[in-house]
């Protein structure tokens, strides 16, 4: 576009030079012609006029042949006149571009004819249409590519004829024309080269910037590294776009760099999620959905590869019991302890997880024997027997394990959890700090545990229970109590024992209707004992730990002793350590609360739960009642006799009554009178008895000592 502008340019002043140039030649031609034919009709006057005078006066004859002439329709001319005429003519000759010279007579006829270029005979009629210009006055005209200039020659007056000169003008300004263009053509090229050069340049430096920004953005989508900035020494628009693009790349930047973070933020979120959701918070141990979802890929394997795996569940005993009476923050320490002391002695292969409160799970890595099943249940109790110290305090704490087989669970994940769960309730049913391998046969006791549960309330409407009682011997041989044990005349399994249902009712939140039953109940019949037995005694009552739980329960008491007149002096309440101190504020509370009322308060089972002895002194209780298992074992087990020793021994510090409980045989009462046990209690005098049998008791209870 530019090299065409240029040309352009350069074309039209060219052809405006060109053309100005012509004009003035034009004009030059015009007035020298005029000159010219000025000068030649001056001396042609004189000729013409002396031939005048002379008599010999042009004249029109058609018979005169010419003498110079080339045209034969030229008049005759004298042959002195002609003589005189052609030297004048002649001298347009000396006049490059004059090509022809006329003279004409008077009447216009063509006398003379002088034609410079020879063979010139281009453009011009012969002579009618410039015969015309005769008539015109004289002056110099343009008649298409010439220039005429026609004259009168005339003196005082008197014409003598005219002259007309021929110029080829458009020859001569072809000629200069051409002339003019061979000078400025080089000119003209060197100019545009210039200029072309000159404009490339330009336009180089004017468009250098853009195409390096065009890189530049072409680098950095192939690079996408958009720390980079552009950089110009170019002024202008494009160092502001150059300035744009890079305010556009650091609003990138920070783009890029908010996305980042939020991207690791997000990331992190996701790590601590996925921690949150598979790992137990306060112990760092897989959690119950890690276990589930690895349990569940893990017996699909088993099941492809028929191969067995074993659970293990295992739950502290007595927790519930430290957390109510040492705070959440003790609880929590113990956990965590547990954790670790169970995690170190595990191999890296298998796994441990906490499923929740205190319930933890291994899924062992090794073969499922019995043996060496056992072997690793043993290996988790003895990690428990070293006490764990916390605060100045060395609690021990115990566990009850429950294993089952995936084979024997169709490996099926819940029916494998509710089998292990079974197998650690067997545990802690049949005392705590054992385990226990599941055993089809625990279903069916399931089962009937099920049934037990649902069919308390009907027993209840139905009066299936009844009350056995039990006579309490002081070391005189007299009656100073008697124990009210429930008993079940089950419709379908017939005479149920407390030990099966109480633990069922327990566990399915039936148990206080079953206190308040038996309240009522020894309420009622205190009357009739009181009428077969005529001295002071006292009725005991089995609470357990779910009664301490239940607020109301003294209020309960209050009212039935109240509207049955029961005097409350003739009534103990008998509860387990563990029960008394798993709800240690409250129970205290309560029994408080019993003994300022008239009750007695005796700790039962004592020596089968908590070690630690140093909350004796802090609870209200009258009587120690020393376990069945360390009077069972007394002629037979030194240990058993050492601390059914050392009981009766700290009951007597502490002012406490005590009461052996089991005694079968003589020997054993005999022991436990030699160190001063108070009371006594066991089939040796008699078993649990209905109440129309509590009159058939001896009044006093009399045996000859062994020797
Ligand atoms: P317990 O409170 O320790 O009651 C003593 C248990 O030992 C009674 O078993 C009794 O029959 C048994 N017994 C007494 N002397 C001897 C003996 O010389 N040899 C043997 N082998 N056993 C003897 P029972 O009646 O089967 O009661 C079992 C447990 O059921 C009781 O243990 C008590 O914890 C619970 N229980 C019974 N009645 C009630 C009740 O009304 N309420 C509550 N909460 N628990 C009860
Ligand atoms: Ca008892
Ligand atoms: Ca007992």
């Amino acid at each position: 576009m530019l090299i065409v502008a240029v040309l352009v340019i350069v074309s039209m002043v060219t052809w405006a030079t060109v053309t100005k140039l012509e004009q003035q030649h034009t004009k030059t031609v015009k007035n020298d012609l005029t000159t010219l034919a000025r000068n030649l009709s001056d001396e042609l006057t004189d000729v013409l006029g002396k031939s005048s005078n002379n008599a010999a006066r042009v004249t029109h004859s058609e018979d005169t042949p010419a003498l110079t002439t080339t045209a034969p329709e030229l008049l005759a001319l004298s042959p002195n006149l002609l003589s005189n005429i052609q030297p004048i003519m002649k001298r347009v000759s000396a006049y490059q571009n004059i090509v022809e010279a006329r003279l004409y007579s008077t009447n216009k006829k063509l006398l003379h004819r002088q034609v410079a270029t020879a063979g010139y005979n281009q453009g011009l009629s012969q002579n009618d249409d410039l015969v015309l210009l005769l008539e015109s006055p004289s002056g110099t005209y343009r008649v298409g590519q010439h220039l005429i200039a026609s004259r009168r020659i005339l003196e005082d007056g008197v014409t003598y004829g005219y002259l007309m000169l021929i110029n080829d003008i458009n020859s001569t300004i072809s000629q200069n024309r051409q002339a003019i263009l061979w000078r400025i053509l080089p000119l003209l090229v060197i100019a545009l080269l210039i200029t072309t050069f000159l404009g490339m340049l330009w336009l180089n430096r004017l468009l250098n910037p853009l195409t390096s920004l065009s890189r530049f953005t072409h680098q950095l989508s192939q690079s996408k590294d958009y720390t980079q900035r552009f950089e110009t020494k170019a002024k202008g628009e494009v160092a502001r776009l150059g300035q744009n693009f890079n305010m556009l790349l650091d609003t990138i930047e920070a783009e890029l760099t908010i996305n980042d973070e939020q991207n690791q933020t997000l990331l992190e979120q996701q790590q601590t999620m996925a921690r949150l959701a598979n790992y137990d918070s306060l112990t760092g141990l897989p959690n119950r959905q890690f276990v589930v979802d690895n349990l569940r890929l893990e017996l699909a394997r088993a099941r492809r590869q028929s191969k067995d795996l074993a659970l293990m569940f295992f739950d502290l005993d007595g927790f519930k019991g430290i957390n109510d009476s040492l705070g959440h923050e003790t609880g929590d320490l113990i956990l965590i302890e547990v954790a670790d002391r169970v995690a170190n002695m595990l191999r890296e292969s298998d796994l441990v997880a906490r499923l929740g409160g205190d319930e933890f799970i291994i899924v062992p890595d090794r073969d499922v024997t019995d043996a060496s099943l056992e072997n690793l249940a043993h290996r988790v109790i003895g990690a428990f027997e070293e006490p764990f110290h916390f605060r100045g305090l060395a609690l021990t704490v115990g566990v009850s394990i429950g294993i089952a087989r995936a084979s024997e669970a169709n490996f099926e994940l819940s029916q494998l959890m509710s089998n292990a769960d079974l197998a650690m309730y067997r545990s802690k049913a049949r005392g705590r700090g054992i385990s226990t391998i599941f055993t089809n046969e625990m279903i069916e006791t399931h089962k009937r545990k099920l049934l037990i549960a649902n069919s308390i309330d009907n027993a209840l409407i139905n009066n299936e229970f009844v009350l056995f009682y039990q006579p309490k011997i002081a070391s005189g041989g007299q009656v100073v109590g008697l124990e009210a044990l429930m008993r079940w005349q089950h419709p379908e399994f017939g005479l149920l024992s407390p030990g099966e249902f109480i633990p069922v009712a327990e566990q399915s939140g039936k148990i206080s209707a079953l206190t308040r039953w038996v309240i009522e109940q020894v309420s009622s019949d205190l009357p009739l004992m009181q009428s077969v037995i005529p001295h002071k005694f006292r009725v005991a009552i089995n609470l357990s730990a779910h009664d301490l739980r239940h607020t109301r329960l003294f209020d309960v008491i209050h009212t039935i002793f109240t509207e049955q007149q029961v005097n409350p002096e003739y009534i103990e309440f008998e509860v387990t350590e563990s029960a008394y101190l798993e709800n240690f504020i409250s129970a205290d509370k309560f029994f408080k609360r019993l003994s300022n009322m008239g009750c007695a308060i005796a700790l039962d089972d004592f020596g089968t739960g908590y070690s630690s002895l140093s909350y004796l002194t802090q609870i209200s209780i009258d009587t120690l009642k020393i376990d069945r298992q360390f009077v069972r074992d007394i002629s037979t087990c030194h240990r058993s006799r050492l601390v059914t020793g050392s009981i009766i021994d700290l009951a007597k510090r502490l002012s406490l009554t005590v009461c052996a409980e089991g005694v079968e045989e003589l020997n054993q009462w005999d022991y436990l009178l030699d160190h001063g046990c108070d009371h006594v209690q066991g089939y040796l005098f008699s078993k649990p008895v209905p109440l129309e049998k509590i009159a058939l008791l001896p009044n006093h209870f009399a045996f000859h000592s062994t020797p």
